[in-house]
């Protein structure tokens, strides 16, 4: 049985995933609980475990309402457990669980907070970032070091290309005007940026797309092509060095 994952915008801009699977269902991040419970309702489903990635309030202000509701099992983040709602699984990297499609995969991607994971669903192919890779994006580093979040963002770079990318945020068309200032020239950019505008000028959401594609247009995962070094005036600088000049230009931008 392969995986329906349905997207529900929540809050201003977050989202939330529901996970259909061989399982049950699975949730990831609960922003807020009235459009996930919406969304469970219509389709009959019911919450069977529900995945955090990182402890901040915007993905998790709904757990305690859903576990409430639905005593689905809570799982997160060990290195987070203090700032989280109770869990009764804490993961840590490489923790894995499920069959077939659902099998989940835990992967450390500190940088925007030091416990972030992101859930890999190898056999089904998608992966889920949180706060870490967006499209066209990443997390802003707020708890660990650029350095860090550079690593973290190589460790999903590897994934296999055509993985399909969930982020926990519709940041596209804000991302999109910043990359176009580091990569002014990248044909494959500037298509996808249009097609950013017709999908949110319809009212659609910009997730999910391939990590191909991420890798071809995002300036985040491009801090190791030399042609965006260049255009910083960082010719042969480290990757990590580029990466952090990115992040720091986007964080005034
Ligand atoms: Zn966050
Ligand atoms: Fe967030």
């Amino acid at each position: 049985m392969p995986l329906e994952i349905v997207t529900i915008p929540c809050l201003s801009d977050n989202y939330a995933y529901l996970v259909n699977g061989p399982d049950g269902v699975c949730l990831i991040d609960a922003p807020e609980a009235a459009p996930i419970i919406a969304a469970l309702e219509a389709r009959g489903w019911t919450l069977g475990s529900l995945l955090i990635t990182h402890h901040h309030h915007d993905h998790v202000g709904g757990v305690a309402e859903l576990r409430d509701r639905y005593g689905c099992k809570v799982m997160g983040p060990e290195a987070e457990q203090d700032k989280l709602p109770p869990l009764d699984l804490a993961l840590t990297d490489g923790d894995a669980g499920g069959e077939g499609d659902a099998r989940t995969v835990a992967i450390a991607v500190p940088g925007h907070t030091l416990g972030h994971l992101a859930y890999h669903f190898p056999n089904a192919g998608v992966v889920f970032t949180g706060d870490s890779l967006m499209a066209l994006g990443c997390g802003r580093v707020f708890e660990g070091t650029k350095e860090m979040m550079w690593e973290s963002l190589c460790r999903l770079k590897a994934l296999p290309p055509e993985t399909l990318v969930y982020s926990g945020h519709e940041y596209a068309q804000s991302n999109a005007r910043f990359a176009l200032t580091i990569e002014p020239e990248n044909e494959a950019l500037q298509t996808r940026v249009q097609h950013i505008g017709a999908l949110r000028s319809a009212g659609r959401p910009t997730v999910p797309v391939s990590l191909a594609e991420e890798l071809a247009t995002n300036p985040f995962l491009r801090a190791d092509q030399p042609e965006v070094a260049a255009n910083l005036g960082l010719s042969g600088a480290s990757p990590a060095k580029v990466f952090a000049e990115i992040r720091q230009r986007k964080d005034t931008f």
